[in-house]
């Protein structure tokens, strides 16, 4: 299968073919085609499989085709990650897969100034990436609110859990519309991981690689 197959927007095939990317990876290929139909999903994967374009890609893919206002003031998608290197390197393809797109977004994590990021949200983003205590922060003081969200991933659910963070991610969740896409990445799965999936999944599909 090659990335042509899949009728991505033009934008988003210009950006891949900057890149050198002509194929889709395993966990792209059998993840792009049930998110671009607006399922949500699991995810089983590694970092290194390709994981974050199989959900940016349908995720702006579909953004652009629907007829909302580019540039909200609050954020349509949400992207929860636990560390601020791996927050930091999601924003990145955000910026390399969504470059000849309209859309802006931002990274949010805690450890840093909390000025900068005040500022980027109050100009208004299409997507947040965000750890999720500072996220929490944020919304608190009232800097960014969720009820706009449509697309949420979660990413690397087991090391949200073994680094303590699930309470806030079940606070963050608790926060988001209802109707929306969800989706969750994990690189193991446990009981304990499969019940936080049901809890933020409506029937979902299960990838693994
Ligand atoms: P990730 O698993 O999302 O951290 O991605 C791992 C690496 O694979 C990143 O450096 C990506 O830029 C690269 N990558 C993602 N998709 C493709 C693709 N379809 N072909 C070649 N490299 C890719």
């Amino acid at each position: 299968m090659s990335f042509d197959d899949l009728n991505l927007i033009f934008p988003l095939q210009r950006a891949l073919s900057d890149e050198g990317y002509t194929n889709p990876t395993p966990i792209q290929e059998s993840s792009i085609p049930h998110l671009l139909s607006g399922k949500d999903m699991i995810g089983i994967a590694q970092t290194g499989t390709g994981k974050t374009a199989s959900f940016i890609l349908p995720i702006l893919h579909n953004m652009s085709a629907s007829k909302k206002r580019v540039r909200p003031k609050s954020p349509r998608v949400l992207v929860l990650a636990p560390t601020r290197e791996l927050a930091a390197q999601i924003g990145d393809s955000f910026s390399t897969y969504g470059k000849y797109t309209r859309f802006k977004h931002t990274v949010v994590f805690g450890g840093v100034g909390q000025s900068p990021q005040v500022r980027a949200l109050f100009k208004g983003v299409d997507s947040l990436v965000a750890t999720p205590g500072r996220l929490l922060d944020l919304v608190d003081q009232g800097h960014v609110k969720l009820s706009d969200v449509e697309y949420f991933v979660l990413d690397e659910a087991d090391r949200m859990l073994d680094m303590g963070f699930i309470n806030d991610v079940y606070k963050v969740v608790a926060l988001l519309p209802k109707e929306r896409q969800s989706l969750f990445f994990s690189a193991t799965m446990s009981p304990e991981i499969s019940k936080l999936a049901k809890k933020m999944l409506t029937n979902p599909v299960t990838v693994e690689v």
